[in-house]
Order: C-alpha cells, then structure tokens, then sequence
C-alpha cells in the first residue's frame, strides 16, 4: 500500500517538508500528508486512471493492492507521469515526493482555491510559494505552461 508516512522519504527531504510546514502554520495553514512512497505497480495503476476504460484500472487496481475506483472517479487523471518520485523500489528504497493538502475541519483538502486564513489569498499559491522558499520543486508545470498538481512536492534534483 502507498505510504503517508514522512518517514518513507529522504532524510533532504523530510528537513525541507517539516521547515515548509512550520512556515505554513506560521501564516495560519495547516497541512496534511496523502501520500509519499508508492510501488511502481501503484504508480501504472493510477496512471490509468482517466486513460483506460474502468475494467482495466481497476485490474491494475487489484494488482497493486488498491480498492477499486468508481466510473466517476475514473473520469478524471489523478498523475502526469508513470515516472514519479514517488516510487520506491530496492535501490531506491525512499520517496523523493509527497502529496500533501490542507488541513481544517469542514474544508476539501484537495480545494485549490480554499483560503482558510483568510487573508485573500489561495491557501495552495501561499503554500506552493513557501515550499519553492525551502528549495522544494512545486507542483508540474505542464506543455500548456500550466502549473498542475500543487499538491505536491518533491526534492528539486
Ligand atoms: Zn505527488
């Protein structure tokens, strides 16, 4: 199963997500883990989420020890890449990635536009900014020079 816990990842990157986080809290944003290392099974398996028809992600599904998905949720691409750093495997052993998304009572974690300190400005761009600030890689810019999955984080190099 895919890990949420900090320490299936590189020691870099730990330091630099834990300092990250205290700057959020910092400015009243508080944060939470979804994911940090993932097999590559579970990778191809939520790479065809959104390509392949529902029998077949859910196939993959099962292959990686996933719970299946919906019709509905397999209408929309959840990652850009079958390459990610979210993969370990036993010459790499721990994540250089994290997905993360915010953390309040009644709030969608994963909401873009959520501003819950309320100073005007989206919670996820004040995140993506200060994460930048500790040297970490912000989100996918895609081909369309559009900056994609800003809930997640992953060591610059
Ligand atoms: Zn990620």
């Amino acid at each position: 199963m895919a890990s949420r816990n900090l320490n299936d990842c590189v020691p870099e990157l730990i330091a630099k997500y834990i300092l990250a986080e205290e700057k959020c809290r910092a400015i009243g944003i508080f944060l939470q883990i979804f994911c940090t290392a993932r097999t590559v099974s579970e990778q191809v398996a939520l790479w065809l989420q959104g390509r392949r028809p529902l029998e077949s992600v859910n196939a993959a599904r099962r292959v990686a020890g996933l719970k299946e998905i919906t019709e509905a949720e397999n209408r929309y691409c959840v990652t850009w890449t079958t390459k990610s750093a979210h993969i370990v495997d036993a010459t790499n052993p721990l994540s250089r990635a994290i997905d993360f998304g915010l953390k309040k009572q009644g709030i969608n974690p994963w909401d873009l536009k959520a501003d819950t300190n309320g100073d005007n400005e989206a919670d996820f761009d004040q995140v993506g900014e200060i994460m930048e600030s500790v040297g970490l890689k912000w989100g996918v810019i895609g081909a369309d020079g559009v900056r994609k999955d800003k809930g997640h984080v992953q060591l610059a190099s």
